[in-house]
């Protein structure tokens, strides 16, 4: 009896160390580009499926509505299902559909603390320095745009948690820089999702709109000694940190 309960009990630990091994190779993350009004360029924000669900991050802009949830239809999301909105920050055209698909699939809306007046107020220089000159010419254009996506997160994500107790086998990074309260999500796999902190431009550059240029950059030094496989940032393709 004791024998074969030994055996039994490995059996089960071989079949967890599988299922774990076997839930990271699943890890499937779709790109939805989203252009932006007004000759902004476009932005991006990703679907994550896992074995227990979906976790989307960052939302678009709201004119580009259809197109983020026809993605999460196509990948066969459906109300229930989504997990998570993690907001990397909170400008507008990566907040500005969380409202309107946490109300469709029932999902909660993650950020950190330090941006969620953005959100609430529908104002992105909420706890921002003075701002950059060219965004506070557009800044009249920008709030109407955010005015009509105010919401308030359900929970606030910090540095170092761990997203594997919703699902996802992934960790949070405060990224100081573009925002005060920006950061990153670095998957156990190596995909980090950097929202604007960086960009590509013959290589991995930082963002050239930056609320602290130094904070930003001691962000970006840090990243480079985390085991980062593809960045997948919030404009522009997806790259090799290295
Ligand atoms: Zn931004």
């Amino acid at each position: 009896m004791g024998v074969s309960q030994t055996v039994i009990d490995d059996s089960q630990a071989q079949s967890k160390i599988y299922r774990q091994a076997d839930r990271r190779v699943k890890e499937q993350i779709q790109t939805v580009s989203v252009m932006l009004p007004f000759m902004m360029g476009s932005v991006n924000c990703y679907v994550v499926k896992t074995d227990d669900g979906f976790f989307l991050i960052d939302t678009g802009a709201s004119n580009g509505r259809k197109e983020v949830e026809r993605k999460l239809d196509d990948a066969g999301c459906k109300p229930g299902d989504l997990k998570l909105i993690i907001l990397t920050h909170g400008d507008f055209d990566h907040t500005g559909n969380a409202a309107y698909l946490r109300q469709k699939f029932g999902a909660r809306i993650a950020m950190h603390r330090d941006d969620a007046g953005m959100l609430e107020r529908g104002d992105i220089f909420w706890n921002r320095k003075s701002g950059n000159l060219l965004i506070k010419a557009l800044a009249s254009v920008l709030f109407r745009f955010g005015q009509a996506q105010r919401c308030s997160p359900d929970l606030y994500l910090n540095e170092g948690d761990d997203l594997s107790e919703h699902g996802f086998d992934a960790k949070v990074l405060h990224i100081l820089g573009h925002s005060k309260g920006s950061i990153a999500v670095l998957t156990a796999e190596g995909a980090l999702f950097s929202g604007d902190l960086l960009l590509y431009k013959n290589g991995p550059v930082l963002n050239s709109i930056m609320d602290d240029r130094a904070a930003a950059q001691a962000s970006f030094e840090r990243l480079k000694g985390l085991n980062v496989s593809t960045v997948y940032p919030g404009h522009g393709e997806a790259f090799r940190l290295l």
